[in-house]
């Protein structure tokens, strides 16, 4: 793994499209969308002005990709502004994309994938009932987003009873939820859905993340980099010199431009 310093103008000769996490990558964590008890609260944060700034040059270079778990609606609100020219917005870790006014869904999923999604939704929603520690769900389409105040293995242990046959992966992310979703859609799937949409290669993306959903997509880009080393290997590392990892990317990219 090397410091994001050391990439140089030959190494993104042949790169197109950037992919960034949305999430403690291109911004601020501090966003919550929650429902509990029928009620949804929502503290936001939006893209910056100053990366908004930068991701506007970089647009006229490469194209622009913001992954996240999220659902799709409110990434379209947290990244309105970016949008549309060489720029697509994906949901849910890369099952829905948002490209050019259109939303676009990798697969369908299976009757039997419903069904078990619903079962573990039952599920935790009667174990939230008489748990403090659970702070609500997340509105998603194909995802169960669990908050807590802190980590809490009976999730882990709800979703295991349901799914004996391992298709679903449970992911603690950004140190405030567990996601819970299928395996087979995920920002690295994602990542490839939208190479064949735009006709370019999985050799000719960057993906910049620092959580666990993040890996997949970090993993096959051309160039991984991750802005959290101590819990993430890529091919380069930032160095912490802004709070924004994803901006420091996005620095080192104007440079050699
Ligand atoms: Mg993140």
């Amino acid at each position: 793994m090397e410091p994001i310093s050391q990439l140089i103008a030959r190494d993104i000769e042949n790169i197109k499209l950037i992919s960034f996490d949305a999430d403690g990558v291109a911004i601020e964590r501090g966003t919550q969308v929650l429902e509990k008890d029928g009620v949804l609260t929502v503290k936001s944060k939006v893209i910056s002005p100053e990366m908004l700034v930068k991701i506007g040059k970089l647009k006229k270079s490469f194209k622009v990709n913001f992954s996240s778990g999220r659902n799709l609606l409110y990434l379209n609100y947290m990244f309105s502004p970016v949008l549309w020219e060489n720029a697509s917005l994906q949901g849910e870790n890369g099952l829905l994309t948002l490209i050019n006014g259109e939303i676009l869904q990798q697969a369908a999923l299976t009757k039997e994938e419903l069904e078990k999604l619903e079962d573990i939704r039952t599920d935790l929603v009667e174990y939230s009932r008489k748990n403090e520690n659970i702070k609500g769900f997340e509105p998603k389409q194909f995802i169960i987003s669990v908050h807590c105040r802190q980590p809490d293995s009976q999730i882990e242990e709800i979703v295991k009873k349901h799914d004996p046959e391992e298709e679903i992966a449970v992911n603690w992310v950004s140190n405030e939820a567990y996601d819970i979703y299928l395996r087979r859609f995920n920002k690295g799937s994602g990542l490839r859905f939208l190479c064949d949409r735009l006709g370019i290669t999985i050799e000719e993306t960057m993906a910049i993340g620092n959580d666990p959903n993040d890996t997949p997509m970090v993993k096959i880009a051309g160039i991984g980099v991750t802005t959290d080393p101590t819990h993430m290997e890529a091919h380069y590392h930032t160095e912490g010199k802004l709070n924004l990892g994803g901006e420091e990317v996005v620095d080192r990219l104007l440079e050699l431009l």
